[in-house]
């Protein structure tokens, strides 16, 4: 009876201990999100992400078509680069200037008209399809767009989506062990988040959460970079308005219109103390 109680409190010291060692990991693997303040879980390391997501962009750069128009490219371009300057300026500010490191900006006009779509991987690899280009119709317009994307990726909320899905498959207390002997399941998870969808213009739905968190870093992107931030407004409507019987991919997975565009507009004062005229 007593050794059968001891080992019963041996195995519960046991579990006890394994739950803590589970629970320091994640701990340790939070991180705050910038502007928002949130604790976002993070359990792979940015190198690796990043390596994945060079990989994988330059294999959707391969199987696309670039536009050969000059004057769409070089606007995708320069409010691409006006948008990643304003992010590392904004990372600086929020001291998180480590992560600087992390960003190899690339800005990417792929043509498909087809598909009204932009998406920004780890590290900063962008694509936008000549399909948004008569919604976004400006220079601000795409900086709205290019906002909201570069905010996902300075969020991190790839990072968090892939440990979701890692914790699921592996579990808590041993998850930092099997990532690191678990290279192909990590590109499996990465390819499920990124690789067939960015293949033909479409990711998964981001989350609520992200896609609100996303909208309201993008405002002060934008504005930091010299965007008016109160343009997101008609840029949304202009977006419901394509729905229709058919969405556009880049509204189908965004969701919530009238939310959107009401949560938007409550977070443009804040956005307007980031905003310098051009
Ligand atoms: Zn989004």
């Amino acid at each position: 009876m007593i050794s059968f109680k001891s080992k019963k409190n041996r195995i519960s010291f046991h579990l006890f201990i394994t739950g803590l060692i589970g629970t320091l990991v994640l701990l340790f693997a939070c991180a705050t999100v910038p502007l928002t303040e949130r604790r976002s879980l993070r359990l792979l390391p940015d190198s690796e992400l990043l390596s994945l997501s060079l990989q994988q962009y330059s294999e959707v750069l391969k199987k696309s078509k670039l536009s050969n128009d000059p004057v769409k490219t070089h606007m995708v371009k320069r409010v691409g680069e006006n948008i990643a300057r304003a992010s590392e300026e904004f990372l600086r500010e929020s001291k998180l200037e480590s992560d600087i490191k992390n960003y190899k900006w690339e800005f990417n006009l792929i043509e498909d008209d087809k598909v009204v779509n932009a998406w920004c991987m780890p590290g900063g690899k962008v694509a936008v399809y000549t399909g948004i280009l008569p919604l976004t119709r400006d220079d601000t317009g795409l900086a709205v767009v290019m906002g909201h994307e570069v905010a996902h990726a300075m969020a991190k909320h790839g990072n968090e989506r892939m440990s979701e899905a890692l914790l699921v498959q592996l579990g808590g207390a041993s998850l930092s062990l099997a990532l690191s002997k678990e290279p192909a399941l990590t590109q499996q998870i990465f390819m499920g988040v990124y690789g067939a969808g960015a293949q033909m213009g479409i990711m998964l739905p981001y989350s609520r959460l992200h896609e609100s968190e996303a909208d309201r870093i993008g405002l002060v992107l934008m504005s930091k970079a010299g965007y008016d931030p109160r343009e997101a407004v008609p840029f949304w409507q202009r977006m419901n308005e394509k729905g229709g019987s058919r969405p556009p991919e880049f509204l189908s997975t965004h969701p919530a219109p009238e939310t959107r565009i009401k949560d938007i507009k409550s977070h443009i004062p804040e956005a307007m103390k980031y905003y310098k005229e051009r």
